[in-house]
């Protein structure tokens, strides 16, 4: 079956479905463990088993791998079950020892990505391949590091690329392990229209409960698949065991996702309309979440002035901001009175969380 991009590229070629899904568990623990999983993952519409080998961890003292070790369970996995199998690499050493152990697709992490030399010396590694690489996001929310990784490949002639969407680390703690960032992979996606792009919803949101959730969003923005570590026993998993799911929930995920496909004009209309649809969702979700950081300031502004005893309603600040937010407003195509309607809403509600504070 096509992707929904109707593209002719390496998954076509390699036959595998849509949406894409590569399952398996965060890392290759033991033989044992690995063949366990792939074979509950077998017969399902995950067609790629993954399973890390050499783990970068961000501190030391965590679990760091089998290593090579592992590179015979991956083959005997494929040969057992089918599937294709893929494993990350962060070194040249790493990608002749994959190459020799014909793991068929390799991805390149998150912390590599960031780094131009590792990903210069993994593209130069390939070189004369036509191994199919799936390129992470960098750590930082930057679009150009991504860019970057994606054209060091191209210019080496690897040509059979893809890139996994997994988020971003931010200092401050949110509701995900790594910030989403949708506008970055949707930008990524706009610059490189025919590169399949996969989500991978572990690592963004760091716990389980809210994989269908993400999985269900990328659909939505035309993704091409994902990418979802799986585990028969999670909680015991010996790296990000929060994240992890079993073959089974993976099963359900997996039956329970809205699946749209072009077949005609209608249909891509309504692809059309639902994609822009979510991109509206995501935006509004910031603009609540953006709102209500404000408000939490408005507060903290609420306590000094009533530790200093100041009125909640500074008449010279109000219309300073509003004369700012007027001429912003104007560059981005704001009218002045919808400005207007908007900041006196934003502060009535900023004024009542002060005065709240100040009835404590
Ligand atoms: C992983 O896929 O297990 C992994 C280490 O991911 P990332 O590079 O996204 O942190
Ligand atoms: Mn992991």
């Amino acid at each position: 079956m096509k992707n929904n991009k109707q593209l002719r590229n390496w998954l076509d070629e390699f036959n595998l479905n849509h949406p894409l899904t590569i399952a398996g568990p965060c890392s290759a623990e033991t033989e044992d463990q690995v063949l366990k999983i792939a074979h509950s993952l077998k017969d399902t519409k995950a067609t790629v088993f993954r399973a890390g080998l050499w783990k970068p961890r961000t501190r030391p003292g965590n679990f760091e791998g089998v290593g090579s070790l592992g590179l015979k369970w991956l083959q005997k996995a494929k040969q057992e079950t089918g599937m294709l199998i893929t494993t990350e690499v962060a070194n040249a050493n790493h990608v002749e020892l994959a190459l020799k152990h014909d793991i068929d697709i390799l991805w390149i992490g998150a912390r590599s990505t960031v780094s131009p030399f590792i990903v210069q010396e993994i593209a130069e590694a390939l070189k004369g391949t036509d191994k199919p690489v799936l390129i992470k996001n960098p750590v930082n929310p930057d679009l150009s590091l991504w860019l970057g990784a994606v054209e060091r490949f191209y210019s080496c002639n690897i040509k059979n690329l893809g890139v996994i969407h997994r988020g971003f680390s931010t200092y401050e703690k949110t509701n995900y392990r790594n910030n989403p960032e949708w506008q970055i992979a949707i930008e990524l996606q706009n610059k490189f229209p025919d590169l399949p792009l996969i989500l991978d919803p572990s690592h963004i949101a760091g716990r389980r409960d809210i994989i269908f959730d993400l999985c269900q969003t990328a659909l939505g923005l035309n993704y091409d698949g994902f990418m979802v570590e799986t585990h028969h026993d999670p909680d015991n998993a010996w790296s990000d065991a929060a994240q992890q799911v079993t073959p089974s929930s993976l099963i359900k995920i997996i039956k329970d996702l809205k699946i749209r496909k072009i077949t005609d004009h209608a249909d891509e209309y309504k692809n059309n309309l639902n994609n822009l649809r979510t991109k509206i969702n995501l935006v509004d979700s910031q603009l609540l979440e953006t709102l209500g950081k404000r408000m939490n300031i408005a507060e903290e502004i609420g306590v000094l002035k009533k530790e200093n005893n100041v009125a909640v309603l500074q008449s010279k600040r109000w219309n300073e901001i509003l004369e700012k937010m007027i001429a912003e407003g104007k560059k981005k195509d704001l009218s002045e009175q919808f400005i207007l309607r908007v900041y006196k809403a934003i502060h009535q509600e900023s004024i009542n969380h002060q005065q709240s504070i100040f009835k404590q």
